[in-house]
């Protein structure tokens, strides 16, 4: 009996001992905000907690609806994504949560941003999006067109291990505010947007002088920064619709920049998470939202 019990409590600690050294994700998810099928936070955020369940050496936590209620919840991350609408609204920058997050990336706390979570105000933000993503969508600067990207070559990245060319029509964001001379910045998507997506008349998100001189121009719309101090962030501009997360390279580049931001070796053919067409159906935010 003795020895059974020095058994189990060995096997305890060991599982203790392998999950401390576990690296920390924390997904966190905005509020509901268009119709269905479109920033999913929610369900996106969850479908990217499943797929890290089978991934070794990580554990992952999501918060639904917004800035995570326990206060704890940055406790011990490595990396920390949000997906969620930005812009004013954007639950970084509501009340201290700027000073709260900086806490984290000052200790070199990875920073992922997806979709309109890669917007804050130039002035509420802005300086620090700069400094821990490497890069953020400015008003007047940046802009947000509906496009079919063809992504056909890659750099030589951990975020782009196992990812092939792919086609895939998004609400890609592009010309993002990147540090001076891309600083730290690798860009990991690119493609060349249609011209007519440059738009012809300015406005905060449409278009502006400087869109419109890039015409034929590639475009970055995912990127990978490596900060000063050691700390990485990762943003990706797509996922305004649902069911491009149906897409294997999709799928795999944020999981894959999930693990290199929160430092953990990324398997060399990337993260492999199938999904099916049910899993793509679940978590959805009730219709009306
Ligand atoms: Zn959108």
């Amino acid at each position: 009996m003795k020895i059974l019990l020095w058994f189990v409590a060995m096997g305890l600690i060991g599982r203790l001992e392998l999950a401390a050294a576990d690296k920390k994700i924390v997904l966190v998810a905005g509020r509901p905000s268009h119709g269905p099928g479109q920033h999913e936070h929610n369900a996106g955020v969850q479908l990217l907690h499943k797929c890290l369940q089978g991934v070794p050496g990580v554990t992952s936590t999501f918060h639904l609806n917004g800035w995570p209620k326990d206060p704890r919840a940055f406790d011990g991350a490595d990396t920390i994504l949000f997906f969620a609408d930005g812009g004013g609204g954007h639950p970084a920058i509501q009340g201290e949560h700027l000073q709260i997050l900086g806490e984290s990336m000052k200790k070199g706390v990875g920073l992922v941003c997806v979709h309109y979570a890669v917007e804050v105000p130039k002035d509420r933000g802005g300086a620090e999006f700069l400094q821990w993503l490497g890069g953020y969508f400015e008003t007047f600067w940046s802009v947000n067109p509906h496009w079919d990207a063809e992504f056909k070559e890659f750099p030589t990245h951990p975020i782009t291990r196992g990812v092939r060319s792919f086609k895939i029509r998004d609400e890609w964001y592009y010309h993002m505010r990147f540090p001076e001379n891309m600083k730290g910045v690798t860009p990991i998507l690119t493609a060349v947007p249609p011209d007519s997506t440059r738009g012809t008349t300015d406005s905060t998100h449409g278009s502006n002088p400087h869109v419109r001189a890039r015409k034929g121009m590639p475009e970055h719309v995912a990127w990978a920064f490596e900060r000063p101090d050691g700390g990485r962030g990762f943003g990706f501009t797509g996922a305004h619709f649902h069911k491009n997360w149906g897409d294997e390279n999709f799928r795999k580049i944020v999981l894959n920049a999930l693990l290199w931001t929160a430092k953990v070796e990324v398997p060399r053919d990337g993260v492999d998470c199938p999904i099916t067409a049910e899993d793509l159906t679940k978590n959805l935010d009730p219709k009306g939202k």
